[in-house]
């Protein structure tokens, strides 16, 4: 039986490992929207493409040969043949994406090419920060993962090892978001769009919470 499963949410909400999860107890796909944004800012820096010049940043965008995995046990996504699973998570592409994420143009883009991956599959999973809202507003069921500014970073901190140190992580992150938060909506959930909100829940507690969301 076909399902779309659409989660957004912020940095740090535990987004990633949530989805993933539910889509394995789905026997579904799964996608990370957030790798391609990375992905393709990767490249752009990569390529020394200046990303305060918007057409080049489309460009760019437009023209790149983007391969991601949608099996959420194998995590890998490649640009032009260059595998950067790992270089996406490092924070010189956090710091940039939003020069990606803020062009209207390369989100068309981002977005046309989400929407043909999750046509392709029968049962997905597909994450982000406007999955609910403008890539698949009509997937069968919508869920804002949120969780308080402190749980995020608590989580954030964690995820990066704690090599830096909170102060920085904290205007990282903040900005990051204040910065998305003017193109795409992810604060609040849109109508019909159900909210989880992890604060309190361990990731056992989520996953079963998302899962029931699911089913409603
Ligand atoms: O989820 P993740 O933190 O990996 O996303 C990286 C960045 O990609 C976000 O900060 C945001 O700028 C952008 N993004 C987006 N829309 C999405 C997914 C991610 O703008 N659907």
């Amino acid at each position: 039986q076909r399902i779309t499963v659409a989660i957004d949410g912020p940095s740090g909400s535990g987004k990633s490992s949530v989805s993933k999860e539910a889509a394995r107890r789905l026997n579904a796909a799964y996608l990370d929207t957030g790798a391609m944004y990375r992905a393709v800012t990767w490249h752009a820096l990569d390529a020394g493409t200046d990303l305060a010049d918007a057409a080049a940043v489309t460009a760019a965008v437009k023209a790149a040969e983007l391969f991601i995995s949608t099996d959420p046990d194998v995590e890998r996504i490649t640009i032009h043949g260059t595998d950067v699973t790992e270089a996406i998570r490092e924070p010189f592409v956090s710091a940039a994406v939003s020069a990606v994420a803020t062009n209207l143009q390369a989100r068309a883009e981002l977005v046309a090419r989400q929407r043909a991956i999750i046509n392709e599959h029968e049962r997905i999973v597909a994450e982000g920060r406007d999955i609910t809202t403008v890539v698949a507003p009509d997937a069968d069921a919508r869920i804002l993962l949120t969780a308080s500014e402190e749980a995020r970073l608590r989580r954030r901190g964690l995820q990066l090892g704690g090599t830096q140190s909170a102060a920085e992580l904290e205007a990282q992150v903040l900005a990051r978001d204040a910065k998305d938060s003017t193109v795409v909506n992810f604060q609040v959930a849109a109508d019909g769009v159900v909210t989880v909100d992890s604060s309190e829940l361990d990731f056992e507690q989520t996953v079963a919470t998302v899962l029931e969301a699911i089913k409603a």
